[in-house]
């Protein structure tokens, strides 16, 4: 039986994505061929590298000044790549640490130039989002991350700036409606909201920056990679591929606004279960939890129960929900994909528990 897939990360996909994935291993579209054995450069793996461009434009509402790209190394090569490309030596940008993997990009970020971290949450343990910080006026860019998946905060509101953006999207991608205009780039590793892991989703506006003053490897160069539509070397076909169904997916369910009203009211649901529960209470603060991942424990003073509250949501089929080792207790992560029907089903698993123990 299929089980209900709260992992943070490779992460649940649309079941229809998967069957067509399936289909396209051992035959792609009557070519005779798996996709796993098809050239990059034939024209049938070209047509997906540009539906998978087009659907992203799409459904981000993206213009001509907009490049997209597909690229590998995670999220994590995107932490010293954009810098390496965007900020020269003596120039300053901002950076706010929001948890684990923004901490990450800023220890990269400082091999290229001068990084200052205008705020931080670090002082409780990343639970919130910091607001009202001062944004350096000669800053070139504001990194922000999103959607901080260990944590399970999310910026909702963001700072009023002409400060170009460049946002880490890795786990709330597509998740909602975004205003396009304020960033200068997004990325985002696939396998949290997007598809599998083993390609990274790059959205450059060309009109925001000039490239960096310093010589760049030819692979870690993003203007190689825009010159060749992702295709300089041979790319991920499967994992974008995979990105493409997906996206596909998003599209037929009606957008971004679509997308952004289901989540809601899936998240609702989870946050609901945990403010109301005598034994559970929620990781981080209410007015910046996540939408993707909620973080949770068992309330004061039943810590003892966390274990047992484990086997039983892994017997009715809940699996992931271990919380990151830096929380504790428990995530449940509920991206796009990830259905109504099966939230219910671990809120059951939550009600029942406590009937029981409470
Ligand atoms: C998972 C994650 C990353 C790291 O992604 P990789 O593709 O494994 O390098 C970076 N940022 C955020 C917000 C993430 O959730």
């Amino acid at each position: 039986m299929k089980k209900h897939n709260f992992s943070a990360g490779p992460a649940i996909l649309p079941e229809s994505v998967i069957t067509q994935a399936a289909e396209a291993a051992k035959e792609f579209n009557g070519t005779g061929l798996s996709i796993l054995e098809m050239s990059h450069r034939g024209k049938e793996v070209v047509a997906v590298m540009n539906e998978a461009v087009s659907l992203v434009k799409d459904i981000l509402g993206l213009g001509s000044n907009h490049e997209v790209l597909f690229l590998t190394g995670g999220a994590s090569t995107q932490f010293f790549m954009a810098p390496m490309n965007f900020l020269n030596q003596e120039e300053t940008a901002g950076y706010v640490d929001t948890g684990s993997w923004s901490t990450k990009a800023i220890k990269e970020a400082k091999h290229f130039g001068n990084i200052e971290e205008i705020a931080s949450s670090k002082d409780k343990n990343f639970s919130y989002i910091p607001k009202g910080y001062n944004i350096p006026s000669n800053a070139k860019y504001l990194h922000l991350t999103s959607n901080n998946t260990i944590f399970g905060t999310q910026q909702h509101i963001w700072p009023e700036t002409n400060v170009p953006f460049i946002c880490d999207m890795s786990s709330d991608i597509f998740s909602r409606p975004i205003d396009i205009d304020r960033y200068g780039m997004i990325y985002a590793g696939a396998q949290k909201n997007m598809g599998p892991a083993g390609t990274t989703l790059a959205i450059i506006n060309k009109d925001t920056f000039s490239k960096a003053d310093r010589v760049i490897p030819t692979m870690l160069d993003y203007s190689t990679h825009i010159s060749k539509q992702s295709s300089f070397n041979t790319p991920p076909v499967y994992a974008i591929y995979i990105c493409m169904l997906t996206l596909r997916w998003v599209k037929e369910m009606g957008g971004l606004s679509a997308m952004a009203n289901h989540n809601k009211v899936k998240a609702q649901l989870l946050y609901n279960e945990i403010d109301s529960n005598p034994l559970f209470s929620g990781a981080a603060a209410k007015e910046d939890r996540s939408l993707m991942n909620a973080t949770f424990v068992m309330s004061k003073g039943n810590e003892g129960l966390s274990d047992s509250f484990l086997e039983r949501a892994t017997s009715a089929g809940c699996v992931g929900i271990k919380g990151h080792r830096s929380v504790g207790g428990f995530r449940a992560s509920i991206y796009n994909a990830m259905p109504k029907e099966s939230i219910q089903v671990l809120v059951d698993v939550m009600k029942d528990f406590t009937q029981k123990h409470g």
